[in-house]
């Protein structure tokens, strides 16, 4: 079976209304392999204003809408917090987790991520489960101990049957938002050494996950980076935001 590609962006804390009207709009002509997810990751309170924007222009459907995070709680007195249940009311198909922004800045461990997965899998979403290395962790060698151990607790928690269900979004930190994209030999290195982890676990599984790459992809280098054997596409942030750049790397995808 072939493996699905992704191009998924994750807009942060930025865009609009009008953003979404104005991508929704530049997409629509796109004409996407049936294999490849073009997904949109807005801020929680515009995943209606997604629905009806792409119900207007007929695209139900066509272009995913993925959340950018999510509770490892069903329900209850979590003020703030959005369950996975709740996400698929809204037509969520997706679900970030893991993203370093949420590691480092809100200090999620690798054990919550791995509750989270669990929660997103549990209510029929697919979770995109983030994975990286800092600068300092590649230059002391550590970038395949660092995966291994974001990896594995993930595996403990949801079983390797169920991690083929996941997509995981290789992200090096030192490359998010930095304009330092990994060359595609790195990137390609590290998905296949990714790939070979889970292989030695259960082949079928390391064959059917999608492996996407996020850090600085831009026009100029995703078409390199997305012709590598490992690379089934690409977790998009800053240029997710320029329509025009946001086509072009769908195009290439
Ligand atoms: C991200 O935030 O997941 C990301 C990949 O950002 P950027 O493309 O801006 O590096």
């Amino acid at each position: 079976m072939e493996r699905k590609s992704l191009i998924i962006a994750n807009w942060k804390m930025n865009g609009n209304i009008l953003l979404i009207e104005q991508m929704i709009q530049a997409l629509s002509p796109l004409q996407m392999d049936s294999n490849t997810d073009v997904v949109i990751c807005p801020s929680t309170p515009y995943l209606s204003t997604f629905n009806d924007v792409t119900k207007k222009a007929n695209l139900s459907g066509k272009i995913s809408l993925g959340a950018q995070n999510v509770s490892e709680h069903e329900s209850g007195a979590f003020s703030g917090e959005t369950s996975a249940t709740m996400l698929k009311e809204f037509k969520v198909k997706y679900v970030l987790v893991g993203h370093s922004e949420r590691r480092q800045i809100y200090n999620e461990t690798t054990e919550l991520t791995a509750k989270k997965v669990k929660a997103i899998l549990n209510a029929g979403l697919t979770p995109i489960l983030c994975i990286g290395e800092t600068e300092a962790e590649r230059m002391a060698e550590q970038t395949q101990a660092v995966l291994t151990a974001q990896l594995q607790p993930v595996i403990n928690e949801i079983g390797i049957t169920k991690l083929a269900e996941v997509v995981i979004a290789y992200e090096p930190i030192w490359a998010i938002g930095t304009g330092k994209t990994a060359s595609s030999e790195m990137a390609q290195e590290t998905h296949q050494f990714i790939r070979q982890f889970l292989a030695n676990i259960n082949t079928d599984v390391a064959q059917q996950v999608p492996l996407i790459y996020g850090g600085s992809v831009n026009t100029t280098n995703c078409e390199q980076l997305f012709a590598q054997t490992d690379i089934d596409g690409g977790l998009i942030g800053g240029a997710s935001l320029k329509v025009d750049e946001f086509i072009v790397i769908c195009s290439a995808a």
